[in-house]
């Protein structure tokens, strides 16, 4: 049987939030089968648990927030991302501010965490979507959709008329059959422009934001100085954000996930839509052991 997986152990660590640019403390626990991923908001007096679901997320402005009785978590996207990449399904995640650490940019770190502690098999099956019939969202010229598809894919193509985006970089495809997250879409950080950041400053946003947690752009180049980790770094991280949206389903997919000029809103608006379209999927687990058409990381001795 293909089982679920949790944390062996706990693993901490502190970063900075990337609105209020303040210290956040992290934790990340092992969680019993069938618990799914739960937030924890520590510095409040009666700890909301706050589980993943689409419509559990109240924003999707500049990042994925959940919302549950007044309290918020945001920035969700990249831990829940590395959760999908590395394959765990059940973990409690403790944090002591509304927004959970944007450490370099990327799930590089978070992916880092979960390999530390190591992670184990649980009793219980994995249960996977099987995506029967396609599904699709369109906002103007912008689509998220999913079909079907006997393993789990993404393709993204992005639209940037800028000088540090040439044509050819503009779109990526990763299979996950061909354990491809780590090295090659973990790393790939968030990106801003500049002229963006300085507004959002005005409104008190993004205070924690510098070139140690994302690529900067002017209206010319990159402005770090190493420069960028991949030529296509940019839609890599639209891929990396995009499996983390659609983790918010709380299982991994069976099916090809396309993106067009696509971002947490439209994602959000694409997972609402799976839960709506109860005939376009099923649950499904499988009995052989290893016998699902993806596979995740093996597990850490
Ligand atoms: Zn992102």
């Amino acid at each position: 049987m293909t089982r679920q997986r949790t944390l062996k152990t706990q693993i901490h660590s502190t970063g900075i939030g990337l609105h209020s640019g303040k210290k956040v403390h992290l934790t990340l626990r092992p969680a019993p089968e069938n618990t799914g991923i739960v937030f924890r908001r520590v510095d409040l007096n009666h700890t909301p648990h706050i589980s993943v679901c689409p419509t559990c997320v109240g924003d999707t402005r500049l990042s994925t927030t959940l919302m549950k009785d007044g309290a918020t978590i945001s920035t969700i996207e990249h831990l829940m991302s590395a959760f999908y990449g590395l394959g765990v399904d059940n973990a409690y995640v403790d944090l002591d501010a509304p927004e959970i650490p944007i450490m370099d940019g990327s799930a590089s770190t978070f992916v880092f965490m979960l390999k530390s502690a190591g992670l184990v098999e649980q009793s219980a099956a994995k249960r996977y979507i099987r995506i029967k019939a396609p599904i699709e969202v369109r906002e103007d010229d912008k689509r998220a959709s999913l079909e079907p598809y006997n393993g789990f894919s993404l393709s993204f193509e992005i639209d940037f008329q800028h000088p540090a985006f040439s044509d050819e970089h503009q779109t990526q495809s990763v299979d996950f059959s061909s354990l491809r997250y780590e090295k090659e879409i973990s790393r790939a950080r968030t990106f801003g422009f500049i002229r963006d950041v300085e507004a959002l400053r005005m409104q008190g946003l993004a205070l924690g934001a510098s070139l140690e947690n994302a690529v900067g752009l002017d209206e010319f180049r990159v402005l770090n100085e190493d420069g960028l980790r991949f030529r296509d770094e940019f839609v890599r991280h639209k891929i990396l954000d995009a499996v983390g949206d659609l983790y918010l389903l709380g299982s991994p997919i069976l099916g090809a996930y396309h993106g067009y000029k696509s971002g947490h809103e439209l994602n959000n608006q694409l997972t609402r839509k799976v839960l709506s379209s109860e005939n376009a999927w099923e649950y499904v687990t499988f009995d052989e052991r290893d016998s699902a058409p993806i596979s995740f990381v093996p597990l850490t001795a």
